[in-house]
C-alpha cells in the first residue's frame, strides 16, 4: 500500500507582510530548508512543494485529481489542509471564493466538482451516477450540519459495510456543477466564525465536505460507492498565540485537542507497533477513520511565522510515513432499491473489498 501523499504549500506574502524577511530556501520541487534569523536550518522533503508562485491548478492536479478519479471508481479518499490560521488552507480549498471562475484563483472544491461531472458525462451509457453532497463542521467537538443548521449535534456511527456514517446528515443529490456550487456556497456561509488577532475572519471550526459518488453499471446493476472527503482544518496555532480569551480561548483549546488527537493517530499509525489507533478520541479522527489519503501543509513564507511553520511541517513529515488507508467502497450485485431494504434489515449480504 502506498504512503499517504504529503505536500507543503507556501502562500505568497500578503499585503501587510510586504518587505518582511522570508524563511524558506528552495532546493527543488520536493525539498527546501526552513531557516530562522539565527540560521537554524531544518531540511524538509515532501511528495511535492508548492512555493509562493504555485498555481491553484498545480495543487489540484498533483494532490487532488488522482483522488477524485479514484472516488469515481469507488475508492474512498480524504484530502486535508493543515496549518496555522492565515496560512492558505481555505484559499486552497475554496479559492478566492467558491464561485471564482478566474483559473488563477479557483480553488480545489470547484475543480473537484468539475472533474466529478466530467467523469460522469464521459462514461456515456455504461453507468448511471448519483453524487450526494454533505457539508458539516466540527465546532467545539460537535458535528453541525451546515446544510441544515437545526441538526447541530450529528452522531457518528461505524457501519460494517459503509464505514463511518453521519447519522441523519443532510445529503443533497447534486445533478450539475451549478447546483453543487450553490450548496457548497450556502454550507460555507453557515460556518462558525470567531475573531482572533491572527485573522479576523478566521474560522474556528474544521469544515468537512463529503461527496458520495454512487455508480450503477448498466450491464448488471452492480452498484459501487466512493466517498471523497475534503477537510479544511481550523488553525493549528498554539491557543495562547491567538490572543483569545473566554469562549474564544475555549474554542482554541478544543480545536487543539482534536488536532492533537489527529497527531496521536498519526503517531500511532507510524510507530509500527501500535495495536490500538486512537481514532475514537475525537470527532475529527473518527470521521477520518475511513481513509487518510493526502495532506497539504499550508505555511506562510514570513520569518515571523517560523515556529508555527516548523511545527506544521514537522506534523507533515511524521504523516509521510503513514500507509494510505483508503478502502474500496462497498459493492453489491443487486439493484440499489433492494440494497437499501437489505441494508436497513441486516447488512450480512454486504461485501467490503479491502
Ligand atoms: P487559512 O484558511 O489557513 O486561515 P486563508 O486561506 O484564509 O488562510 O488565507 C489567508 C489570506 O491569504 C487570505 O487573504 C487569502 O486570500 C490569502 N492567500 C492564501 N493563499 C494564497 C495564495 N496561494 N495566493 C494568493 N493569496 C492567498
Ligand atoms: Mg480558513
Amino acid at each position: 500500500m502506498a504512503n499517504i501523499c504529503v505536500c507543503a504549500r507556501f502562500r505568497p506574502a500578503i499585503l501587510k507582510e510586504d518587505g518582511e524577511a522570508l524563511c524558506i530556501a528552495r532546493s527543488d520541487s520536493r525539498s527546501f530548508t526552513l531557516e530562522d534569523e539565527k540560521d537554524e536550518q531544518h531540511m524538509f522533503s515532501f511528495d511535492k512543494v508548492f512555493y509562493e508562485d504555485s498555481e491553484q491548478a498545480d495543487v489540484y492536479e498533483f494532490l487532488a485529481r488522482p483522488i477524485v478519479r479514484d472516488a469515481v471508481e469507488a475508492i474512498n479518499g480524504t484530502i486535508i489542509t493543515y496549518g496555522q490560521t492565515g496560512a492558505g488552507k481555505t484559499y486552497t480549498m475554496e479559492g478566492a471564493n467558491i464561485m471564482e471562475t478566474d483559473n488563477h484563483k479557483k480553488g480545489m472544491l470547484p475543480r473537484v466538482v468539475d472533474e466529478l461531472f466530467e467523469a460522469i458525462n464521459s462514461c456515456g451509457e455504461t453507468a448511471a451516477y448519483k453524487i450526494n453532497l454533505s457539508v458539516v463542521e466540527i465546532y467545539m467537538e460537535k458535528v453541525r450540519d451546515l446544510l441544515d443548521l437545526s441538526k447541530d449535534n450529528i452522531q457518528i456511527k461505524e457501519h460494517k459495510g459503509h464505514g463511518i456514517m453521519l447519522c441523519g446528515v443532510t445529503e443533497i443529490l447534486i445533478s450539475n456543477v451549478e447546483e453543487a456550487l450553490k450548496f457548497l456556497s450556502s454550507g460555507i456561509a453557515n460556518r462558525a466564525v470567531g475573531e482572533t488577532q491572527m485573522n479576523n475572519t478566521s474560522s474556528r471550526s474544521h469544515c468537512i465536505y463529503i461527496f458520495t459518488v454512487q455508480k450503477e453499471m448498466a450491464k448488471d446493476k452492480r452498484v459501487s460507492t466512493g466517498k471523497l472527503v475534503l477537510v479544511d482544518l481550523a488553525g493549528s496555532e498554539k491557543a495562547e498565540k491567538t490572543g483569545a480569551e473566554g469562549r474564544v480561548l475555549e474554542e482554541a483549546k478544543t480545536i487543539n485537542k482534536s488536532l492533537s488527537a489527529l497527531g496521536n493517530v498519526i503517531n500511532a499509525l507510524t510507530s509500527g507497533k501500535a495495536n490500538h489507533i486512537p481514532f475514537r478520541d475525537s470527532k475529527l479522527t473518527r470521521i477520518l477513520q475511513d481513509a487518510l489519503t493526502a495532506l497539504l501543509c499550508c505555511c506562510s513564507p514570513g520569518l515571523c511565522h517560523f515556529s508555527e511553520s516548523l511545527s506544521t511541517l514537522r506534523f507533515g513529515a511524521r504523516a509521510k510515513h503513514i500507509k494510505a488507508s483508503s478502502r474500496i467502497g462497498w459493492k453489491e450485485e443487486m439493484h440499489e432499491k433492494k440494497q437499501e431494504i437489505l441494508l436497513s434489515e441486516n447488512d450480512v449480504k454486504l461485501k467490503v473489498l479491502d
